[in-house]
């Protein structure tokens, strides 16, 4: 059993290095992979801390490489690397996309993401490594190994959607940032973080999912009893476009500046929506109520509670007895 994890890792660790190899050592690899990079700003340095590859467009090149370097049918298979249908030839999983290695906490290559160059194939953008016993997509934070340095040094974690977002920013030299790999926050992946750093700021794109994602993300961190700011970029921006228009000053300003405790976040996204409407603007602070709920800490929801009462200009008793109600409906 523990075997067949090493044997696991070590593919992965081939598949990595073949990848690596099919970027930068083959026409095809050059011509298609490392020109998109070029095209997206990355550089020789970037691709490299990133361990950045190319799947060829071959069907089966990458399956057939690891089948002659002895690797057997059932480990490829369930690395997800290859896929063997009905015929005793396995196909590659990953196939013309840039390769985006996750790694662990440690470093160690657990999957891959694939982002697909041609914007008329009419497939997923983004492809991951299926699950498998070293590759748990809800426990792994997208950069946390080339990270957590600097989570520690500046005792705050960036938490952004993508791969290129994380990329994009340490480029920049922003270092403290990690990807959900999607929008969907977890539990497991909050935990990952809370190992490094109490205080978080989601930085997510500046559209309807990104807004969305945060209001979840907020609470799920909320209930870890870490601190949590929120900065929305302007919409149709994500991390990686923005850091690609700015300096790094810029964008270190843009985040001070921006960032803003999560009563504020959700007060100014529905507030808006709320205008002048006392029944809305009721609902409202009852969401933010409902969120200063579930942090564990008594003294934390005081402290937010006084400061929901002056950015509402609601009484603090009137939030307290709110507040009551709120964890007695959850207990
Ligand atoms: P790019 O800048 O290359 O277009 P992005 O990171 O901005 O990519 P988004 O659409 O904002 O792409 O998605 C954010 C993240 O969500 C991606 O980096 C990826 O981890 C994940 N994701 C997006 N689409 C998919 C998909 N179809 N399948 C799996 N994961 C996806
Ligand atoms: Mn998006
Ligand atoms: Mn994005
Ligand atoms: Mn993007």
């Amino acid at each position: 059993e523990t075997q067949f994890r090493e044997s696991l890792y070590i593919v992965s660790e081939f598949a990595k290095k073949y990848f690596i190899e099919q970027l930068t050592e083959t026409e095809e690899g050059q011509s298609i992979g490392l020109s998109y990079f070029k095209e997206r700003g990355f550089t020789k340095a970037t691709i490299e801390k990133f361990e950045l590859g190319y799947s060829p467009a071959k069907r089966n090149a990458f399956t057939e490489a690891a089948e002659k370097k002895g690797y057997g049918k059932n480990i490829l298979e369930a690395s997800g690397l290859s896929i063997y249908k009905e015929t005793e030839h396995g196909i590659d999983r990953f196939r013309e996309r840039i390769i985006f290695p996750i790694h662990s906490f440690s470093g160690r290559t657990l999957g891959f993401g694939g982002r697909i160059l041609r914007s008329d194939v009419k497939a997923a953008k983004y492809l991951n490594s299926p699950e498998s016993e070293i590759y748990h997509k809800s426990k792994i934070l997208y950069g946390v190994f080339q990270a957590k340095q600097a989570i520690l040094k500046n005792n705050e974690c960036l938490l952004v959607e993508g791969y290129t977002d994380v990329i994009s920013l340490h480029q920049a030299g922003i270092e403290n940032v990690v990807a959900s790999s999607g929008t969907a926050l977890t539990p497991d992946q909050i935990r990952l973080i809370k190992r490094l750093t109490p205080n978080v700021t989601i930085l997510y794109d500046g559209d309807p999912a990104g807004i969305k994602a945060s209001f979840r993300g907020i609470d799920l961190i909320l209930e870890q009893e870490l601190n949590v700011k929120v900065l929305l970029f302007p919409e149709g921006d994500d991390p990686d476009s923005f850091a690609r228009k700015h300096n790094s000053d810029e964008i270190l300003e843009y985040i001070n500046q921006n960032a803003t405790d999560f009563i504020q976040f959700k007060a100014k996204i529905l507030l808006e929506e709320a205008k002048d409407n006392p029944v809305k603007k009721a609902e409202l602070i009852r969401d933010i109520i409902q969120s200063i709920g579930l942090i564990p800490s008594v003294i934390q929801r005081e402290l937010y509670i006084q400061e929901t009462s002056k950015l509402m200009d609601v009484r603090e008793e009137v939030l307290f007895k709110e507040l009551e109600q709120t964890i007695q409906r959850k207990s």
